[in-house]
């Protein structure tokens, strides 16, 4: 088997499926299934957390990406040597428990809906409020840049440096330096809280459009190129995307950002995702 199939970017939290592999991680058991619902931390980007669950009964004390060398070596997570989805790479969701189940076993599969939900609505905040933020400093650009699929210059993509999904919110760290100045972007007198009301103003104009959400799924396998779609009353958002959604805005009520600026670091907290 080349892949693990996934069910979850269909928003699915059960399945049933087969023990085909087991792979030892230190102590604990690394349990591969065909189609598991379960959404592992990518080792690439890693944002969104691990799904929580039980898996043939078992608590998964962790859900980790595996990817399988070549010369059919079974690497997990920040040991993977390669990006996400490189090819003759095989690519696994691996459910860590802490006793070990048969290969050829078939189990249920039950993710934490409660848990999940939550990381859903912080991933779906965290795409709009990167959406909303694009928005608030598009003035700030003297040179033509990449813009985002609403039109705006796409500050996200340019000065991101890590971005965290939490239940019902994200983390999301941008670096104001040198090479984004040299994109064409100002900093000058950037006021954080000036550009958090602009932002939580877009934000909760989108909660009440109760726009749709969707993530656009081209094959079953972990690493598909999957892209997360909005349709937002000022165009249709696209955000290539590898985690869980809300299916529409109007499930944000509450969402709100803070943004800190440190040295040449822009934070900024969302919260209150739905
Ligand atoms: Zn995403």
């Amino acid at each position: 088997m080349n892949s693990t199939l996934v069910t979850f970017p269909g928003g699915r939290t059960r399945g049933r499926s087969t023990i085909v592999e087991a792979v030892p991680v230190g102590e604990r058991h690394g349990l591969v299934v065909s189609e598991t619902p379960f959404h592992p931390l990518d080792h690439t980007w890693p944002d969104q957390p691990a799904d929580r669950g039980t898996i043939g009964g078992l608590p998964v004390a962790d859900c980790v990406t595996g990817a399988r060398s070549p010369e059919g070596e079974i690497l997990l997570g920040a040991d993977i040597p390669v990006r996400r989805g490189d090819e003759g790479w095989g690519w696994l969701v691996v459910h860590v428990t802490d006793s070990p189940l048969p290969v050829g076993a078939e189990v249920d599969l039950e993710v934490d809906a409660g848990y999940r939900a939550a990381l859903s609505a912080g991933h779906t905040a965290c795409h709009l409020a990167a959406l909303a933020l694009n928005a608030a400093l598009a003035g700030r650009w003297r040179k033509e840049t990449r813009p985002d699929s609403l039109g705006r210059p796409d500050f996200d993509q340019a000065a991101i440096t890590s971005s965290r999904i939490t239940p019902h919110g994200s983390v999301d760290v941008y670096r104001l330096g040198k090479s984004l100045r040299k994109k064409g972007f100002t900093a000058d007198g950037l006021d954080p809280d000036k550009v958090a009301l602009e932002v939580n103003d877009r934000l909760a104009a989108w909660v009440a459009a109760d726009a749709p959400v969707r993530v656009e799924v081209p094959g079953p396998e972990l690493t598909a190129r999957r892209t997360w779609h909005c349709s937002l009353p000022e165009g249709e958002a696209a955000i290539p995307c590898g985690g869980t959604h809300v299916s529409r805005t109007g499930e944000l009520a509450g969402v709100r950002v803070t943004l800190t600026l440190d040295d040449a670091t822009l934070t900024m907290h969302t919260e209150g995702a739905g």
